[in-house]
């Protein structure tokens, strides 16, 4: 069995600590939680990744982040009140990962710790993990970005993988049209979702009786993976 991901959440709002930290723990995460600069600087618990509020009642999470980031390659995701574009951007050249604003959901959340771990995987797992499986017929290796079908490989384009491999991190998952055009393509997409049911309608041609893609009138898509059925060779599309 994989290990749970360990997060180290540096967040001096209880409230706002608290419902992430329980989001958290329901998706299977271990989640350390410090309150101050300095205590999450002292920290010495093994962690996967950070969550780092930048408005902190000792230190200015800038600070934080600079030495985290001198003493180590862990990742950092910014959590931040604070929309000010500089923020983010000295966040960024600080050597955070990636930058969240309040309010946020916690599947973004786990969206974006999903997204960074798997940018860290090359240049420290080894290569232990073979392709995820999904039912009889599909597999997905995220490291190499392929995906194959009874063996054969499928060709998809860059964002199709891409957004095959965000849905299928939790199938059966509710995901917003906003989570995914943030987690897919931008994250600061404030256009047209068009483009998302362009992608949605090429993965279901692509993967038909393997995949279903539901979507959800008003709020997003869920995708399943079709049950292997032995009996009649497959079932159609209702
Ligand atoms: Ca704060």
């Amino acid at each position: 069995m994989v290990r749970p991901v360990r997060v180290l959440l540096v967040e001096d709002d209880e409230p706002v600590a608290e419902s992430l930290r329980r989001g958290l723990l329901r998706y299977g995460f271990e989640v350390a939680w410090v309150t101050t600069g300095a205590a999450a600087l002292s920290h010495a618990e093994p962690y996967d990744v950070v969550l780092l509020d930048l408005g902190l009642p000792d230190t200015d999470g800038l600070d934080v982040c600079k030495v985290l980031r001198e003493r180590s390659e862990v990742p950092i995701i910014v959590i931040s009140a604070r929309s000010d574009e500089t923020d983010r951007v000295v966040g960024l050249e600080l050597g955070a990962d990636d930058y969240v604003s309040k309010p946020f959901g916690v599947r973004e959340v786990i969206a974006r710790i999903r997204a960074v771990m798997r940018r860290m995987q090359p240049r420290t797992a080894a290569a232990e993990a073979g392709p995820d499986r999904y039912g009889d017929r599909l597999t997905i290796d995220r490291k190499a970005a392929r995906v194959r079908l009874d063996g054969e490989e499928v060709a998809l384009a860059p964002k199709e993988y891409d957004l095959l491999a965000f849905l299928t991190e939790e199938p059966g998952a509710l995901m917003s049209r906003e989570q995914i055009m943030e987690a897919v393509w931008d994250a600061n997409w404030f256009g047209p979702t068009k483009t998302l049911d362009v992608h949605v309608a090429a993965l279901r041609r692509k993967l038909a009786g393997v995949i279903t893609i539901e979507a959800v009138r008003g709020v997003g898509f869920r995708l399943e993976i079709v049950k292997g059925d032995q009996d009649n060779g497959g079932g159609g599309t209702s």
